[in-house]
């Protein structure tokens, strides 16, 4: 007997570490993350206690609770709240929603043509003094340009200084320590960063037709590459943004409908640095800070260079995407 229970304690000594950890819920098991499910899109527009538009634009579980994104329709910003909340709020209508600015920008920004490149925002719809700095993180192997980003940030402007990052579920997948990083740079209060989505996988061939190719491909769940990089953000910490860049800036009319329906601003470019495009005042600048197009950064180096005694007389600055929509 004593050996059988010897061999029983000695089992449960070896087992107890795997009944622990099948026992922790799913986030602790994954660090930090927080698990996040039943992730869909929804149009609720309210008004909030002192009386201002906003709509629950997604739902979703978190740990256990049912959450929502709230798109304000001023700040083009996404918040999270608690559903219980919304039930004690006063509903608004769609005829409402659709004179706020955001959904009148959203309006002009997928109305037909539908060029088959580029479309969306390339420039300010207003006259302004600065520029759009937008940063493309497709999937890469080599680690993130941090250099460009070391420079905005020591730019001679007011800092937190914005910068717009297109981002894929495959980029945030293979770079914890690049991520966490732009994240220290957050919390140090030199950049501030809008993520804009742009899409989980990023399919690309080089040997298919733009019909065929990026998000254009065949068979491809465009909703779910848009709201599984959403859901992504969300459990990485971070908050997405009503802004989408197409993968290769390639679209139809199909994709931009469906963008429409998500709540989801297109963005193109005017200023695709590596292309030869020179930027101008208003100017969404294009670069891609995924270390595959060192051209595009040395060229957006340059052009600081270039502006550094504008940047500091105040004369010119980047700019939050907002306001390419909304007088400041
Ligand atoms: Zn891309």
């Amino acid at each position: 007997m004593a050996v059988c229970s010897r061999r029983t304690g000695f089992f449960f000594a070896l087992l107890l570490p795997v009944f622990l950890f099948l026992s922790l819920p799913p986030q602790a098991a994954e660090g930090m993350d927080s698990a996040i499910s039943r992730y869909e899109a929804v149009r609720i527009p309210f008004y909030e206690e002192d009386g201002t538009l906003a709509a629950a634009v997604r739902r979703f579980q978190r740990d256990g609770e049912e959450r929502l994104l709230i798109l304000d329709p001023k700040r083009f910003a996404f918040r999270e709240m608690s559903a219980t909340r919304l039930s004690a709020l006063r509903r608004a209508d769609e005829a409402a929603w659709r004179q706020t600015p955001f959904s009148a920008a959203l309006a002009r920004q997928t109305a037909p043509p539908y060029p088959l490149q580029n479309d969306g925002l390339r420039r300010s719809e207003l006259p302004v003094a600065g520029f759009f700095l937008t940063a493309d993180l497709c999937p890469a192997k080599k680690p993130l340009d941090r250099g460009f980003l070391e420079a905005t940030a020591a730019l001679p402007l007011t800092a937190p200084i914005p910068v717009a990052l297109p981002v894929t579920g495959l980029w945030i997948e293979k770079h914890p320590e690049d991520l966490a990083w732009i994240e220290a740079q957050v919390a140090a209060q030199r950049l501030t960063i809008t993520w804009v989505n742009h899409s989980y996988t990023h399919f690309y061939d080089p040997d298919l037709p733009l019909e065929k190719n990026f998000l254009l491909r065949p068979h491809t769940d465009f909703r779910d590459e848009a709201l599984r990089l959403e859901r992504l953000l969300l459990e990485k910490g971070l908050l997405p943004s009503p802004f989408f860049r197409f993968p290769g800036l390639v679209s139809d009319q199909g994709l931009i409908e469906q963008l429409r329906e998500l709540c989801l601003i297109p963005l193109g470019a005017d200023a695709w640095l590596a292309k030869g495009e020179a930027p101008r005042p208003g100017s969404v600048i294009l670069v891609h800070g995924n270390g595959n197009e060192p051209e595009g950064i040395r060229l957006l180096l340059a052009f600081y260079e270039s502006r550094q005694a504008s940047f500091a007389r105040g004369e010119t600055t980047l700019l939050p995407l907002r306001d390419a929509f909304l007088p400041q």
